[in-house]
């Protein structure tokens, strides 16, 4: 990363001033630390383009519920730079304070944000951003590879409220579930005995939609992306979206320390995550649909509020897929999809419903003499 006057100058003047503040921040971080490790510094010296950038959680940097065009980029990035984001819990502090979650045990930026940011709505998301990268217009594909994912504290909440979820005539009723975890684990205990892996990732991850659309909720994912709730999107993965308004306008929050396909209580495992991502313009790549990858698989999403739709979506976005990039007739992509797809239902309580499928970047790469697995 350049220099604190190298960051200044990339800055637009929409910039907020804790935006400033972090980046110089972050400027002298790296400063101090590659003076005392002169290697580092001649690594980064041979990536002088590759910018790092800070949203630390703050409310300015903060919008709650929506997705909107109109909103000031709290931080603009160039093509290939990387963002250090920090979210905050889907709902804010209420259902931590609910569960019984101690004031101490909560960090003081959370607090500020839940204080500061009162217009909310109509979804429950704190969202960080929105992001502007530079280069992204309307028909390109922003492309975020997630980097790394940590928490910003040690425990997460499961809810169930009357109305939501795959049962709500079955539970209606609420409850509040708060799961607490070692620093570095890898697991949580749900209950004596039975025990979880952790596996974080973003619930929200979306750009802005065309200012002729508004402010859209947050709830509902759609091809903005969004409230994906996609949990094969660990770090390591990629994501795909269709850029819809200048500088593309990404924003980042719901962060799950774990959860299963189709989030059935309507709620993951809670949490609060930092994750740092790297972003890129492909030009001129439009997309209907997000679309993903992992470092095993190709994904290909299907949207809709009927989960039939949503399946046949997330073929048809497959077989799309495979004779664009792979060249396959088109027979042949939908027959590798019934050998070789799994279909997952993403979510199945964000009113758009999700299907996924799920190819295995395997089946390109090895060869029929492979032997079998003993
Ligand atoms: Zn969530």
């Amino acid at each position: 990363m350049g220099g604190v006057g190298e960051v200044r100058a990339r800055m637009g003047s929409r910039m907020e001033l804790h935006t400033l503040l972090a980046l110089v921040l972050a400027a002298g971080l790296t400063a101090t630390s590659s003076g005392q490790a002169p290697t580092a510094r001649l690594r980064q010296a041979a990536v002088p383009t590759l910018g790092v950038h800070e949203l630390a959680l703050a409310p300015a940097s903060v919008h709650w519920g929506y997705y909107d065009a109109r909103l000031a980029p709290a931080v603009r990035v160039a093509s290939g730079d990387r963002v250090r984001v920090e979210t905050m819990v889907a709902g804010g502090l209420q259902r931590l304070r609910l569960a019984g979650v101690p004031e101490s045990d909560i960090p003081e930026s959370l607090k500020v944000v839940e204080r500061s940011v009162t217009e909310r709505g109509p979804g429950a998301h704190p969202l960080s951003g929105p992001i502007f990268v530079e280069g992204a217009e309307p028909g390109d594909t922003l492309e975020i590879r997630i980097l790394a994912i940590d928490f910003l504290h040690p425990f997460g909440v499961n809810a169930f409220s009357p109305g939501g979820g795959v049962l709500p005539d079955d539970f209606p009723y609420a409850q509040l579930k708060v799961l607490r975890w070692a620093p570095g684990a890898a697991r949580v205990e749900f209950t004596p005995g039975l025990t979880l892996p952790l596996a974080p990732f973003f619930g929200s991850i979306g750009v802005a939609p065309p200012p002729l659309v508004g402010r859209i909720s947050s709830r509902p994912p759609g091809w903005h992306g969004g409230n994906l709730d996609n949990k094969d999107l660990v770090a390591g993965s990629i994501l795909y979206l269709p850029v819809h308004v200048p500088g593309a306008l990404l924003s980042i929050g719901d962060g799950h320390a774990l959860q299963g396909d189709g989030e059935v209580t309507g709620t993951a495992l809670e949490t609060s995550l930092r994750g740092t991502f790297e972003l890129r313009v492909r030009k001129g790549a439009r997309l209907r649909w997000p679309r993903a990858e992992t470092p095993t698989h190709y994904i290909a999403m299907g949207l809709h509020e009927d989960l039939n739709e949503a399946a046949r979506l997330a073929t048809r976005e497959m077989v799309d897929f495979l004779v664009a990039e792979k060249k396959l007739s088109r027979d042949d992509a939908y027959m590798l999809c019934s050998l070789a797809a799994d279909l997952h239902v993403t979510q199945a309580v964000d009113a758009t419903k999700g299907v996924h499928a799920m190819l295995p970047k395997a089946v390109f790469s090895t060869p029929a003499g492979a032997r079998r697995d003993p």
